[in-house]
């Protein structure tokens, strides 16, 4: 399943029609601009955790967490918190196959990095899953959002490189140390990468566990800088 990141207009295939609200849209997206300004934008969040700021300081936007204790990446951007619509568009495009799902989240993710003038990695890496995971789905979820975001901004996407080599319980049912537990040494490397800065792309980020033990995974395998973007991220 490959699309490319342009909207139903452009395809000239339907009309231009928001996806949450039904209403026709004059923008680039299938997105209506009030639909668009309405969405939960995750402001005002840890530059490194991307968890929620009891109090935001502009000049050193860190949680306390992330000082007493920073996470193996480097930073963690997610564009919005996981709440409705958002949940919605991705349950959509996960779980129906939503093509046109998946590209306006594309979207809205390549509009985030780009008003948050986020700097470009090298290489994109977006999570791998289990292979068990991919039968049962039929697409990689992060893959498919990737693809369309280095096609956009020119960055290389290795999809080949690292493999999900176990199955993980969902991060979600687990307490802290059982999520680290379980997601220990779930990635493996196939090669030494060649370029130092990588970000690794996700449609949500839950625990931050996986994309930890990812971090950790491509740090000893020749990364120097390991960021973290992710559509959301849930508080
Ligand atoms: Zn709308
Ligand atoms: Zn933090």
């Amino acid at each position: 399943m490959v699309y490319n990141c342009i909207n139903n207009s452009q395809l000239g295939l339907y009309p231009p029609i928001c996806l949450l609200c039904n209403a026709k849209t004059a923008n680039e997206m299938d997105i209506c601009s009030a639909c668009l300004t309405e969405l939960p934008h995750n402001s005002n969040s840890c530059r490194i955790c991307a968890l929620p700021l009891t109090q935001f300081s502009p000049d050193h936007p860190v949680c306390g967490n992330c000082l007493r204790q920073a996470p193996p990446f480097d930073s963690c951007h997610a564009a919005f918190s996981y709440s409705y619509p958002i949940s919605n568009l991705i349950s959509r495009f996960k779980f129906s196959n939503k093509l046109e799902h998946g590209r306006l989240l594309s979207n809205l993710l390549i509009r985030s990095i780009e008003a948050n003038r986020l700097p470009l990695p090298e290489l994109i890496l977006p999570v791998p899953l289990h292979r068990s995971r991919l039968r049962e789905r039929g697409f990689n979820q992060a893959l498919e959002l990737a693809l369309p975001v280095g096609r956009h901004f020119g960055i290389p996407v290795d999809s080949k490189s690292c493999k999900k080599i176990r199955p993980t319980e969902a991060q979600s049912n687990l307490h802290k140390r059982e999520r680290q537990k379980n997601i220990r040494k779930a990635f493996s490397m196939k090669n030494i990468l060649t370029d130092s800065h990588v970000a690794i792309l996700d449609d949500v980020v839950t625990t931050g566990s996986t994309v930890a033990e990812l971090a950790r995974t491509l740090k000893q395998n020749g990364a120097d800088r390991v960021d973290v973007w992710a559509l959301a991220r849930t508080h």
